[in-house]
């Protein structure tokens, strides 16, 4: 028999990310192409389709030898039939994308959501490698969450296990999220909630050299945490209340399903050692002890290639 192939796509709200990929994880093409959101997001699966077939001509690859596409999108998502509920940024509403995807390609097709995808792309080839027990949070404009447990992605009753950018940690007076509610753990750990507290903070601090950014309306994470490296006071004290908090939602987490590892991914988990180590401290202050000493954090290792490679092992997995 020849090679095989899988195909990834993670579709975001500005691009759809495709790769084939060999049954090694080894990429051997990838491409993007913009996400025509126009009429709720309705030509997306028949634009995936057109560039397939366009790479699959392209790279003289026989379809036959094409084994599926593992899709991931965010929003809920029922994985046994690839129907989205809902997918705000794509706009998506009660959208049978998995039907439509696998009928203009003729490929078998499997979808879940984004994050999800994303975890399992760092289990099978990334910072948690052939951990049957794992946790994923992914910390960018929102908080993404996927959980592996026993070897497998947890998807719940309707798609919203593991979406631990809703974990409530602000009971009451908490800022309004993207769900609707409000204090949920992503208006706190994402990029922008950094971004709110950091402007907060620094209203305490008339020194602090936040304020420069502030002023030029150019504050972002990725400041902040060169401000903390400064040795500003601000910055330390947004970086602690922020891994504190987060800290304690991985922890309550981590108590369901006892993780062996847990990877921080996302634009915020730039930050490397810095993120990690208060994190890493807030989560020995609430776990318990026996469930810190199973586990142990690390940033994840694919960045952009997270959601494709976990796209081709979601198909490798369920073929
Ligand atoms: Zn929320």
């Amino acid at each position: 028999m020849g090679e095989r192939y899988y195909i990834g796509a993670d579709i975001g709200g500005t691009t759809v990310k495709l790769a084939f990929i060999l049954d090694s994880g080894q990429i051997i093409k990838k491409w993007e192409i913009p996400t025509n959101t126009d009429e709720k997001g309705k030509a997306i699966p028949e634009d995936i389709a057109s560039a397939i077939e366009e790479q699959l001509k392209a790279l003289n690859i026989d379809k036959a030898s094409v084994e599926g596409i593992g899709a991931g999108a965010p929003g809920f998502v029922d994985t046994a039939t690839g129907y989205i509920h809902e997918a705000v940024n794509i706009g998506w509403k009660d959208f049978d994308f998995g039907r439509h995807l696998s009928e203009r390609t003729g490929l078998r097709v499997w979808v879940d959501n984004d994050a999800n995808l994303a975890a399992l792309g760092e289990n099978w080839l990334g910072a948690g490698q052939g951990c049957r027990e794992l946790i994923a949070v992914t910390l960018g404009t929102g908080v993404g969450g996927g959980i592996i447990s026993n070897g497998l992605v947890i998807n719940g009753a309707n798609g919203t296990a593991a979406e631990l950018g809703h974990v409530t940690v602000i009971p009451d007076g908490g800022v309004l999220c993207n769900c609707g509610r409000t204090g949920c753990l992503e208006t706190v750990a994402s990029a922008t909630g950094i971004v709110r507290e950091a402007k907060k903070k620094a209203e305490e601090y008339p020194d602090s050299m936040l304020h420069r950014a502030i002023d030029a309306g150019e504050l972002t994470s990725k400041t902040v945490f060169e401000a903390v490296e400064a040795g500003d006071e601000a910055a330390k004290q947004v970086l602690l209340k922020i891994t504190d908090v987060l800290g304690m939602a991985i922890s309550n987490m981590a108590i369901v399903t006892n993780p062996e590892k847990i990877v921080i991914g996302g634009g915020v988990s730039k930050a490397g050692s810095l993120l990690l180590e208060p994190l890493q401290a807030a989560f020995r202050k609430y776990a318990l002890n026996r469930t810190v000493e199973a586990s142990s954090f690390g940033i994840a290792e694919l960045g952009n290639d997270a959601g494709v490679i976990g796209g081709a092992y979601l198909v490798k997995k369920n073929k």
